[in-house]
């Protein structure tokens, strides 16, 4: 081969590998762009399955709060925030379509935080709840064909919210999307969402389809939760029947007695020193406790009786047909059986039991189970770990009535609580002593009026009872007369001390509040508790005037209970021998003799 050949093959062989090189280069080129390609098309499908995620985590996250106890407006707080927030719309409220003697209206119950529009403290004012209900407008229309409705005229609808479009303009709102809420077919109400875009593509359609079923399902379980949660019978921690339950059946029970003249009793269980465990072993050990007496109270139970948890460490049980001896043996059986109970780590716990039977101590409900509380008490009173029987209200002296009306006052009022817990220790704890009852009334009284001098409810009282005794008195009015004595002011302890002690002449509205509001307040606090009912009446009109020109009832002479006169006269006495804000004690004397002159027609056996 000549060297031209050579050549001319070579070019050839040269020529070959370039146009495989450019070949391969086309394919890589081709490869390269199907790549560029892909890679795009990966984007964009990453970019939509984020927005499907975040729709799905939405979609998730209510549900798994469906599933949990969460309250319904927690729920929609969270649909309202989430979707908002993480799909991008400016603003979402849910409204519920209410009716009222109005007519019908709709109420935003809830609405997005940190939406745009709320944060440019915007268009949707949170003062505006209730929005007139348009029986021909977009809601309703949504609601009628059940279908989603997007639109772009949408100032109608905001006019119900803002009167400031500007707001409106700057946050770039395009459109308003309406998604009707009919749990089960009712008409709940709405999603309001204010997008950004004017569009509403077929998949976010789908979603939103998808997102109001599921807000729908929402309202139905907590519904269903609601109506199971009022139909329950029983306490969680013990199993043992809950206080709505042997409330119901109580009622049902005195009824079916009142029939057939039989007896009940109620034997009521509290443990003792249950803080004392919480405090030294931790709660779960209290719990402990708590499971241990409902097991026995559920050992010791014939199957007709009912046990019951009324709350926190109190029992109650109901033994039908049983009288106030046979109730003792099952509650001393009771009290023996938890004494005896030994319990890992906590050691022997003990109970405090009382006793109260109907038709032997009463033949009323409430006063029926405040026998047993009261009984319960003396038990603890008396040392604990025992039961007591109930006294029927008539043995019931007056000092055990105002002290259980005081440990009911001290359990329920905002008083200091340091305070309050000595108070009732000392009532529970020391026998029955009458000046453990003054003490704890004059330091009472000291808290809203620090002029009173400690000794004073002793001297009002015996005043009082010697004054009563001279006007002829029965037993039961010299009672009430007593306890009036001791609660007559206590109304006091609901006034705003800066005005009780004020240095200041008073002001109208001031006077009105301190002459009316004390006893409106002491009628209400006494109104609950059943054994006080007769002394409510005495308190009430211990500031009427002989002449007529007291108050609340401008009851004149005779009109007046004698009880009450009795009371003011005694009041006006001790409050003119006590220091105040605005002038100096008078001499005992000096008292009368002021006294005299204003009660000039008053019973006066005051010498
Ligand atoms: P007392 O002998 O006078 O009855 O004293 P106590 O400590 O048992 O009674 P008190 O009424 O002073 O306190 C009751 C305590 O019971 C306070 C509360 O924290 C606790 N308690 C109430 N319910 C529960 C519960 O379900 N579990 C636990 N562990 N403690 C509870
Ligand atoms: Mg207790």
């Amino acid at each position: 081969m000549g060297f031209f050949d050579k050549i001319r093959e070579y070019r050839k062989m040269v020529s070959q590998v370039e146009s495989n090189i450019y070949g391969e280069k086309q394919d890589y080129l081709e490869v390269y762009e199907r790549n560029q390609q892909l890679e795009k098309e990966i984007e964009e499908r990453t970019a939509e399955l984020n927005v499907a995620n975040k729709r799905m985590l939405s979609l998730q996250h209510i549900w798994d709060m469906m599933n949990s106890s969460t309250p319904l407006e927690n729920v929609l707080d969270s649909v309202v925030n989430s979707i908002q927030g993480e799909l991008g719309y400016l603003y979402s409220a849910i409204l519920e379509k209410k009716v009222d003697d109005d007519g019908e209206y709709m109420e935003i119950v809830t609405q997005s935080k940190d939406s745009p529009l709320t944060k440019a403290n915007a268009i949707l004012d949170s003062k505006i709840k209730k929005i007139k209900f348009d029986a021909d407008g977009i809601f309703a229309d949504a609601i009628k064909n059940k279908k989603i409705i997007q639109t772009t005229a949408f100032e109608n609808i905001l006019k119900y919210f803002t009167s400031n479009e500007n707001i409106i303009k700057a946050t770039g709102l395009k459109s308003v999307i309406i998604i009707p809420l009919c749990p089960l077919d009712k008409n709940f109400g709405w999603l309001c969402l204010l997008n950004s875009r004017e569009d509403l593509a077929e998949a976010e359609m789908d979603f939103l389809t998808l997102f109001g079923q599921q807000i729908e399902i929402s309202i139905t379980i907590a519904d269903l939760f609601q109506a199971v949660k009022e139909q329950a019978v029983t306490d969680p921690l013990t199993g043992l029947y809950n206080r709505r339950y042997f409330e119901e059946n109580l009622k049902k029970e005195v009824i079916r007695s009142k029939r057939q003249h039989s007896h009940f009793s109620i034997i009521g269980i509290d443990l003792d020193y249950l803080k004392q465990i919480n405090d030294k072993h931790g709660h779960s050990y209290g719990d402990i406790a708590i499971k241990t007496v409902a097991d026995i109270l559920k050992t010791n139970a014939r199957a007709i009786d009912l046990p019951a948890r009324m709350g926190g460490e109190e029992f109650n049980v109901l033994l039908p047909g049983i009288d106030s001896k046979g109730a003792a043996i099952a509650a001393e059986r009771i009290r023996k059986a938890i004494e005896e109970k030994e319990l890992d780590t906590i050691g022997h716990i003990t109970a405090s039991i009382g006793v109260a039977t109907f038709l032997e101590h009463s033949e009323n409900i409430e006063e029926l189970l405040e026998l047993t509380d009261q009984a319960m008490y003396a038990s603890k009173r008396n040392g604990r770990n025992q039961v007591t029987i109930a006294k029927s209200i008539s043995e019931t002296s007056w000092q055990e009535i105002a002290i259980n009306t005081f440990i009911d006052i001290l359990s329920k009022l905002p008083i200091q609580k340091e305070l309050t817990e000595e108070l009732k220790e000392r009532l529970q704890n020391n026998e029955l002593c009458k000046d453990t009852l003054y003490n704890v009334a004059d330091i009472l009284t000291t808290t809203y009026n620090p002029m009173h001098s400690n000794g004073i409810m002793k001297s009002k009282v015996l005043l009082a009872t010697s004054l009563g005794k001279r006007l002829d008195l029965s037993k039961t009015e010299l009672d009430n007369l007593r306890v009036a004595i001791l609660l007559y002011d206590i109304g006091n302890l609901l006034i705003p001390p800066e005005i009780l002690q004020k240095t200041t002449p008073l002001t109208e509205d001031e006077k009105t509040h301190i002459k009316e509001h004390p006893m409106i307040a002491a009628r209400e606090i006494l109104k609950p508790i059943s054994y006080v009912q007769d002394v409510i009446p005495i308190i009430e009109h211990h500031h009427e005037n002989w002449d007529g020109t007291g108050y609340p009832n401008k009851l004149s002479e005779n009109d007046i209970p004698i009880t009450s006169q009795i009371v003011l006269i005694i009041d006006s006495y001790f409050a003119l021998t006590e220091n105040r804000p605005y002038r100096k004690k008078l001499s005992p004397q000096d008292a009368l003799e002021e006294i005299k002159k204003e009660f000039p027609n008053a019973i006066i056996g005051l010498s």
